[in-house]
């Protein structure tokens, strides 16, 4: 079944051209799909669209065949974790992940079963107390995950999130990632410009350019048949 549908959408800046082009992307239940291409290529932007961090300039954008295009943020029923974690640095790693759930007024018991929970899956039980800036990286990372999942969303965006953590960390947390996705069943959007991650995690990956989608296809389907040169250079480089 189809869970997202984006269906050619369109952004401008300014008046100028289009940093995103007639985007064109059924999202299948439970896929994950990770979203690649050079810097400057729209990535970001296509996530923050369907976040309601940017508004869409054209075209339209479903959950569950809801047209979502003016939904406010908070009632999109998406999770959006960042590169640099944006975690409050004043609230403890608690307060950071109840964050979302308190916004929401979802009451005090419920709040804390959910975040004893979240953070039992992230090994994150004993820094509770802690502030962010008395964590390591891979711990940040964990925390902004918790505090996406803590809300049960249907839907994980995703933004480079490992791109901060060094190559080791980011081989751990990257299967720490697909068994979070696998266990909790969502539908994700992961950004990256790393092909490996892109190889080993992706359902299909979508490759952009300039604003538009080179390819869509599973990771053999882009490595082995690639549509263009630029495909083929950019998923057959070393990272
Ligand atoms: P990526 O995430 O693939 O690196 P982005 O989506 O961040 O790319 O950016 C796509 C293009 O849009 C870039 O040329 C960038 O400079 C431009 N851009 C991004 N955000 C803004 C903004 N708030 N105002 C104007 N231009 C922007
Ligand atoms: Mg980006």
């Amino acid at each position: 079944m189809t869970k997202i549908a984006l269906e050619h959408l369109y952004k401008y800046y300014e008046n100028d051209l289009p940093v995103v082009k007639d985007f064109n992307l059924h999202v299948q239940d439970e896929e994950f799909i990770v979203l690649v291409g050079p810097s400057g290529c729209g990535k970001s932007t296509t996530l923050r669209m369907i976040a309601g961090l940017e508004t869409i300039s054209e075209g339209s954008f479903y959950i569950d065949n809801l047209l979502m295009n003016e939904a406010p943020p908070k009632d999109r029923d998406i999770a959006m974790v960042f590169q640099n974690y944006a975690l409050y640095p004043h609230m403890n790693v608690f307060d950071n992940i109840a964050f979302g759930l308190k916004l929401r007024k979802f009451n005090k018991d419920t709040i804390k079963q959910r975040v004893h929970s979240a953070s039992h899956l992230l090994g994150l039980d004993d820094y509770l107390n802690r502030k962010p800036r008395a964590l390591s990286g891979g711990q940040r990372q964990r925390v902004a995950l918790g505090r996406a999942i803590v809300r049960n969303p249907k839907v994980f965006l995703m933004d480079e999130p490992l791109s901060n953590l060094d190559a080791k960390l980011r081989v751990q947390m990257r299967s720490e990632i697909m068994q979070i996705h696998h266990q909790l069943k969502t539908t994700t959007i992961y950004v990256t410009h790393d092909q490996t991650e892109a190889m080993t995690m992706a359902s299909r990956i979508v490759v952009m350019k300039d604003g538009i989608i080179q390819q869509i296809g599973t990771p053999s389907e882009v490595y082995l048949r690639p549509n263009n040169i630029f495909v083929g250079s950019f998923i057959g480089s070393p990272s």
